[in-house]
């Protein structure tokens, strides 16, 4: 009887380049069968987002579509592991087919997919008999492979010294080839493509006829989003990456102006593993990037840098999910109030550029790096909410929202992270709007309530002229700015 593995599809919604599946299929000559687990355990989480779920479905469509256009197949489980592996093995007998050989995935590094995972390790290997492969993917390079062998933690805490010892694994000979591989992977994805059949399996061999669940989700799910979604999968990944290419060169002077498309978008597609860092890198030819390096690409690459950082950050430290990376500023007393709380979240708090970002967060899903800083300073230290209230309201809405980098987010700007910035600074959000959107031209396209005033007025409308269908502001800064120096004095002397 000839050998077949399964591969187990997570963060890694994709064909091209992906490592566990690539050895999966090399093992057992192309018999190699997807599977992924809707887990009750994720769809229930208080954070859910039905906007980004309905995403997640479009890329695992997308998946689908490429395996099967490969001659492959994707089952999908309406249980999570625990549940779904066993029952499907069973399935898998009692159709008189032969045991996977092997099962395969690529790592995951939140708290909650590790805990799933040691558990599947011991599963596989223990109870059901299966050999586990895992490999990186979601990661250039893992937590664990970047150490602070000098400082007083194993791991780093500060941004710099981090994206240091980064950048100098990225110019490793290792990291280096397995960024060629990915090039080379890239430039053959046409190739594949039109050779058809590289898979040799369909699950209807294996189990049967079973229900579509993919299919049953999407119809549902699908229709109750409530921003249009994207184009998604691989495909989208990479197109976005091309139209990208032109742009990289200027990112550094336009990355931070709202109103203006300099930033990559990738963010929606690094986080189901669409598309990995080594692949935009490989496919920018960045991979010689230096740290030090003025303009618009090494910033970019530092910016990568920057979401590996988090992950490296909630690997090392997982409390800070819940907790303050900086124990001092645990149990900071916010004032925690909930029509504020209901201004800041529907963008009714008088504050154009608070308002704006808020809204287009809302109506699109998507937040400029920008705005998010201006909102989530404006959230904790001109309203005194808990910054986990804004953490998960963005959770709730991001197409993007993505653990480690929201929450290594919202800690920076609460001044609770690790490197986060310093709690005496804080956005003055009239300023934000002046310089980084001078003209006004971001505030217009989701405050059409203020589309008329000048560019001078538009970001303190307030202090100009009052207007009937804009709100004045729901605080004042300046005295709201005090009280939060005072709330983080506190903290410190009494900590
Ligand atoms: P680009 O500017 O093109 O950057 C390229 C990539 O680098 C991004 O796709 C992202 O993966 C990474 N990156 C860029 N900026 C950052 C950053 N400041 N921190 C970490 N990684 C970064 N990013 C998420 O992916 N998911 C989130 O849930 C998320 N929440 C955030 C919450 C707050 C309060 C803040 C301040 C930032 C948050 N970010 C988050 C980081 C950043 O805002 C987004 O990654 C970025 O806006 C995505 O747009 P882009 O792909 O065009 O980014």
């Amino acid at each position: 009887m000839l050998s077949w593995g399964i591969h187990w599809f997570r963060r890694d919604l994709r064909i091209t380049g992906n490592g566990a599946l690539a050895w999966s299929w090399k093992k057992h000559q192309g018999r190699v069968l997807g599977v992924f687990c809707f887990d009750p355990a994720f769809l229930s989480r208080p954070d859910f987002s039905v906007d980004r779920f309905a995403f997640f479905l479009k890329s695992l469509e997308a998946l689908r579509e490429e395996m099967r256009a490969a001659g492959g197949d994707l089952l999908v489980l309406d249980h999570g592991p625990q549940a779904a592996f066993p029952a499907l093995l069973e399935k898998i007998a009692r159709y008189g087919q032969p045991k996977p050989g092997t099962i395969s995935w690529n790592r995951d590094y939140e708290p909650f997919a590790r805990a799933r995972d040691s558990w599947a390790q011991e599963y596989f290997e223990q109870t059901a008999g299966l050999e586990v492969h895992t490999q990186r993917d979601h990661l250039l390079i893992e937590p664990a492979e970047v150490v602070n062998a000098s400082g007083s933690r194993a791991y780093y805490s500060v941004y710099s010294p981090f994206a240091r010892r980064w950048f100098e694994a990225l110019h490793g000979p290792e990291v280096q080839s397995r960024i060629l591989e990915q090039a080379v992977a890239l430039k053959r994805r046409g190739g594949v493509e039109k050779q058809g059949s590289i898979f040799e399996l369909r699950w209807e061999k294996r189990i049967g006829a079973h229900e579509d669940v993919l299919a049953r989700y999407l119809e549902t799910i699908t229709a109750q989003a409530r921003v249009p979604l994207p184009a998604a999968g691989h495909a989208a990944a990479l197109a976005a990456v091309d139209a990208f290419a032109a742009k990289v060169s200027d990112y550094k002077e336009q990355r931070d102006f709202p109103d203006r498309s300099g930033t990559s978008r990738l963010s929606i597609y690094l986080k189901n593993g669409s598309i990995t860092s080594a692949q935009v890198l490989a496919r920018l030819r960045l991979e010689k990037t230096d740290f030090k390096a003025k303009g618009g690409a090494a910033q970019f690459v530092r910016e990568l840098a920057w979401r590996e950082f988090y992950y490296h950050i909630l690997w090392h430290c997982p409390s800070v999910e819940t907790l303050e990376f900086q124990s001092h500023f645990r149990g900071l007393a916010w004032e925690n109030n909930p029509d504020y709380f209901e201004a800041w979240k529907t963008g009714r708090t008088g504050y154009p550029i608070v308002d704006a970002a808020m809204r287009e967060l809302n109506q699109t899903g998507w937040m400029h790096n920008r705005a998010r800083m201006i909102v989530a300073s404006f959230l904790t230290k001109d309203l005194l909410i808990d910054w986990r209230w804004g953490e998960r309201y963005f959770m709730e809405r991001l197409l993007d929202g993505d653990l480690a980098p929201n929450n290594g987010g919202w800690q920076w700007a609460a001044s609770t992270g690790c490197d986060a910035q310093p709690y005496f600074r804080i956005f003055n959000p009239e300023l934000q709007s002046r310089k980084f959107d001078p003209e006004g031209a971001y505030i217009r396209s989701f405050v059409p309530e203020l589309a008329q005033m000048t560019a001078k007025e538009i970001h303190a409308p307030a202090l100009n002229r009052m207007i009937g269908t804009y709100y004045a502001p729901i605080v004042d800064h300046r005295e709201r700015r005090d009280a939060a120096l005072k709330l983080y004095k506190i903290a410190l002397v009494i900590k």
